[in-house]
């Protein structure tokens, strides 16, 4: 087993990060290398420049994002931790790519109608191909599972199709240069909902620090961002199926299943017929104390810049030579005279 994934350094960890991706990497962590597999967990920084950024803040959300990955449990010792921008091969394969990718599937990639909004013309190239760049980072090491929240899935199966199509004009069936990857989706905590709007997803870039709860805000703030959230006036009902046409109260309800590893069923046997004025505070006291050493992990951590770039350098070598295999034969599949 290959497990690859990665995260953007677009702005603070959230609870949709954590709960749709990062909790699954540490249990993957330990499953995988316990028999003999590998984890690549990546910072995805190439990707970050595919929307307008502070160019002199990146590094810094780099290691912010590396520093809170490692306090929610992942082991440097155990998986590859490191940036793409220090292994250059992820920006090459992508190139390649490019020659196989078709603008027919491009254009149905939903993130990119969502992230270019009503700009379309003003959004940037990186942000259109940004697919081609996340099938390069899973293609190169040759995944075979990527552990990612449901909004990705368009994406991972758009890297299938082009491994499958790379395969089929460049390689022989008995010598595949690509490995297709499998989705690994977290059944109940697939998409976290925005806590200004049902319908949206967490989102690290969206302008409303309301919508998210960070894994580093401190209690006071998660208790009134859990308190403001948007709900719907009636009580919980006491079985899912009265959660149907409630976006935001199926949102928080599954937030605290998610996090007490329970079921919805379970929770609403407990909450059913109660408010939101009971249950809000409960799931802002859950919360709270389940993030706690996370993020006291991550405030200790954060302050010594030379072991974050220290782990990153490391794990970066690690994906070097992991990846120089698949990059080659990548070319050599091309006809590239080298
Ligand atoms: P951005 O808004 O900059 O795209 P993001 O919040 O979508 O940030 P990413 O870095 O793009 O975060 O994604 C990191 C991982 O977190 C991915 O595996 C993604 O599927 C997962 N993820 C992101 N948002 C959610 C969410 N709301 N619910 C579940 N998983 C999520
Ligand atoms: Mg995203």
């Amino acid at each position: 087993m290959r497990i690859v994934s990665g995260i953007q350094p677009t702005g603070n960890l959230h609870l949709g990060n954590y709960l749709g991706a990062i909790r699954n990497w540490v249990r993957l962590q330990e499953q995988v290398t316990a028999e003999g597999g590998e984890c690549f967990f990546f910072i995805a920084d190439l990707h970050a420049i595919s929307m307008p950024h502070d160019a002199s803040q990146l590094a810094g959300a780099t290691r912010e994002i590396a520093a809170a990955v490692i306090a929610c449990g992942v082991d440097a010792n155990k998986s590859a931790v490191f940036n793409q921008a220090q292994v250059p091969a992820h920006a090459e394969l992508q190139w390649l790519l490019n020659g196989t990718a078709r603008m027919g599937w491009m254009n149905r990639m939903t993130q990119f109608k969502d992230k270019s909004g009503k700009n379309r013309e003003g959004a940037s190239v990186a942000l259109f191909t940004y697919p081609v760049l996340q099938a390069a980072d899973v293609l190169l090491y040759q995944a075979t599972h990527v552990p990612v929240g449901e909004d990705q899935k368009q994406h991972l199966e758009l890297a299938r199709d082009i491994a499958q199509k790379f395969n089929n004009d460049f390689a022989s069936e008995e010598d595949p240069v690509f490995t297709l990857p499998d989705p690994m989706i977290p059944p109940e905590a697939a998409r976290i909902m925005s806590l200004r709007d049902g319908t949206a997803k967490m989102s690290k870039s969206d302008p409303s620090e309301m919508s998210r709860i960070n894994l580093n805000d401190d209690p006071d703030t998660m208790l009134k961002k859990i308190k403001k959230a948007k709900t719907d006036p009636e009580p919980l009902p006491s079985e899912a199926k009265g959660l149907e046409g409630r976006p935001e109260a199926l949102n928080l309800v599954s937030i605290y299943a998610s996090v007490a590893e329970k079921s919805v069923a379970d929770v609403l046997a407990e909450f059913g017929g109660e408010g939101f004025g009971k249950f809000k505070p409960a799931l802002a006291e859950l919360l709270v104390e389940h993030l706690r050493p996370i993020s006291e992990r991550f405030n200790e951590l954060k302050k010594d810049e030379e072991q974050i770039d220290a782990i990153l350098a490391r794990g970066a070598f690690r994906a070097r030579e992991a990846a120089a295999p698949t990059l080659a034969n990548a070319y050599s599949a091309l006809g590239l005279l080298r």
